[in-house]
C-alpha cells in the first residue's frame, strides 16, 4: 500500500512550498488509495517557534489534508514527534548499530579544528571532514567516551566510485563518492540531524513515496548511502520543482505572499490556494483548470510533475479566486464577505443586498471596498457623464428626467428595486423615451461612476428614499 508523510519542521506559517508538499504527498497517497501521514520534525530545537504546531494542525485542517495517521491519531508506528522519538533512543540506537557494522563512528574533534578544515573552492567555502576520528583506536574512544568529550556521530561515506538514485520527477541522477561529505547522524546535544531522522523514520514508519522539495535533491544520495547500510528498502522519490515568483527569483518571505496563511490574511479563499498550489509544478491533462480535492485526488498523477521551475502567477491566483467567489452558495459567501463589507458600507445600509451586487465582480474580498465605496459618498463628476450616445441620454433628456422622477419617487409607496423599476419604465413610456434614456443619469447621480455593481434602481433600493433624492436634487444643481 502506499503510505506517505508531510513532515514540517515547527519553524512558523506555512509556505506555499511546504503547503504544496503537504498537498501532493496527500494526493500521491489518496489518488492511489494510500495511506497519508503527519510526522513533526522538531530535533533543531533552535529553528522551534512558539505556536508551530497548532499553526500546522489548522492548516492541514483548513486545506481539507486530513492525515491517517500523526501524533494524534495514532497508526502503531508512533511517536509521530521527532523529539518524543528522540527521546525513546531510537536514533541512538540506529547510529549505535551503524557503528557496531563500522559505518559510523564517533568523531570528537573540536570546533576549531573543523573550522581549520574549511577550504575554499570557486568562490566557495566548503567544510568536507577529513575522517580524522575514524582511526582512533577503541582505546582512544572508550577513553574520550569516559572523559566525558563532546562528540557526534558520523557516518563513513565511501570516498571511490559512485552512488546513483532514481528520483521520479529528475530521473538517475549519480554524483561521485568522493563528493558525499561524512554526514552527522547525531549532533552533540544527542539529537539526530535531519538527514539521519528521515531515513530511520521513513523506514520505521513504512513510508514507500518519499515527496518533499528539490532542496534535499542533492543530499539524497548521502540517504542512499544509510539506506543501504541498513539494508533498508530505498523508497521512491518524489522530488518536487521550485517556487519562483513572476522574476525568476526563489519565493522568500519577502514577497508578502509566500506562506498560506499571507494568502488568507489577504483575502483569498482557501480552496481557490488548494487549487493553485496544485498546479505549481503539475499540470492535469486538457485544458482544465478548476479542480476541487476530491477532483484533484482523481486526477492527480505523479508523474506529470515538471521539474522546470513552478512560477507562482499572483494574476492567475486572482483570477481562480475570482471563480471561487462566484461558485459559493451565499451564506458561505456572506460569511466571508461580511467584514469587508461591514468596514466599506454606512450601518444601516444592507449589507447582504450589496453583497449579493458585487460577488461576480470582485477577484478576492478586499476588492468590494472599491466596488461599493460610492455608497458612502458619490465621488465628484462631471455632467459630461450624463452624455451617453447608446441609452440615447444627454444633458438635455438628463435634466429633464432628474427633474421629473424626483417627485415621483418622493412619493413612490414601495422603495424596493422592482417597484422603482416598474414606476420608472412607466414613466419612460408616457414620456416616450426608451428605460435606459431614464435610467442612465439616475444612474450616474446616484453613483457617480459609470459603472456600478448594480442598476440605478437596485442602487436606489438600497440608499433608502432620503438618500436618493438627496443625490438626485444635487445632480440636478
Ligand atoms: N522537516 C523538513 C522540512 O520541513 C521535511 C523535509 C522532508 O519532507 O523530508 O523541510
Amino acid at each position: 500500500m502506499v503510505k506517505t508523510r508531510f513532515a514540517p519542521s515547527p519553524t512558523g506559517r506555512m509556505h506555499v512550498g511546504n503547503l504544496r508538499t503537504a498537498l501532493y504527498s496527500y494526493l500521491i497517497a489518496k489518488h492511489a488509495g494510500g495511506s497519508f501521514m503527519l510526522r513533526i520534525e522538531d530535533t533543531d530545537q533552535e529553528r522551534f517557534v512558539d505556536g508551530a504546531l497548532e499553526l500546522i494542525n489548522r492548516t492541514l485542517a483548513d486545506t481539507g489534508l486530513v492525515y491517517d495517521e500523526g501524533p494524534d491519531k495514532d497508526g502503531g508506528v508512533g511517536p509521530y514527534v521527532q523529539s518524543e522519538r528522540c527521546k525513546q533512543g531510537i536514533y541512538m540506537k540506529y547510529a549505535k548499530q551503524l557503528i557496531d557494522q563500522g559505518d559510523a563512528y564517533y568523531c570528537f574533534c573540536t570546533k576549531e579544528r573543523l573550522e581549520g578544515l574549511k577550504r575554499t573552492v570557486a568562490g566557495k567555502e566548503i567544510s568536507a571532514y577529513d575522517k580524522h576520528c575514524l582511526h582512533l583506536s577503541k582505546e582512544e574512544i572508550q577513553a574520550n567516551l569516559d572523559a566525558g568529550k563532546p562528540y557526534v556521530i558520523r557516518f563513513n561515506m565511501p570516498t571511490e566510485g559512485t552512488t546513483t538514485f532514481h528520483d521520479e520527477i529528475y530521473g538517475n541522477i549519480t554524483v561521485n563518492n568522493e563528493e558525499l561529505d561524512d554526514l552527522i547522524l547525531i549532533k552533540s546535544d544527542g539529537y539526530p540531524t535531519y538527514n539521519f531522522a528521515n531515513v530511520v523514520d521513513d523506514h520505521l514508519m513504512g513510508i514507500t513515496h518519499v515527496v518533499r522539495g528539490n532542496e534535499y535533491l542533492s543530499s539524497t544520495p548521502k540517504y542512499n548511502r544509510i539506506y543501504e547500510a541498513f539494508g533498508w528498502e530505498v523508497p521512491t522519490y518524489v522530488h518536487c520543482p521550485l517556487i519562483t515568483n513572476e522574476e525568476g527569483q526563489k519565493l522568500s518571505k519577502r514577497s508578502g505572499h509566500s506562506s498560506f496563511e499571507d494568502l488568507i490574511d489577504q483575502g483569498y479563499v482557501k480552496e481557490a490556494v488548494v487549487n493553485f498550489v496544485a498546479l505549481l509544478g503539475w499540470s492535469p491533462a486538457g485544458e482544465r483548470e478548476i479542480y476541487s480535492l476530491p477532483e484533484l485526488v482523481e486526477a492527480f498523477d505523479y508523474h506529470h510533475i515538471n521539474k522546470s521551475p513552478a512560477v507562482f502567477d499572483m494574476t492567475k491566483l486572482k483570477w481562480m479566486n475570482g471563480e471561487y467567489i462566484k461558485a459559493m452558495d451565499s451564506e458561505e459567501y456572506f460569511k466571508l464577505a461580511e467584514p469587508y463589507l461591514k468596514k466599506a458600507l454606512p450601518e444601516h445600509m444592507d449589507i447582504r443586498k450589496v453583497g449579493e451586487m458585487v460577488k461576480t465582480r470582485i477577484q478576492i474580498f478586499p476588492d468590494i471596498a472599491e466596488q461599493v465605496d460610492f455608497f458612502s459618498e458619490v465621488p465628484a463628476y462631471d455632467v459630461s457623464m450624463y452624455v451617453h450616445k447608446k441609452s440615447k441620454s444627454t444633458l438635455e433628456t438628463s435634466r429633464k428626467v432628474l427633474a421629473e422622477t424626483i417627485p415621483l419617487l418622493e412619493k413612490a409607496e414601495d422603495f424596493g428595486n422592482d417597484a422603482l423599476f416598474g414606476l420608472l419604465s412607466a414613466y419612460a413610456k408616457q414620456n416616450e423615451m426608451k428605460v435606459n434614456t431614464v435610467m442612465w443619469p439616475l444612474r450616474t447621480a446616484v453613483s457617480g461612476k459609470q459603472a456600478t455593481p448594480a442598476g440605478a434602481t437596485g442602487i436606489m433600493e438600497v440608499l433608502g428614499r432620503d438618500e436618493t433624492v438627496r443625490r438626485l436634487r444635487a445632480g440636478l444643481d
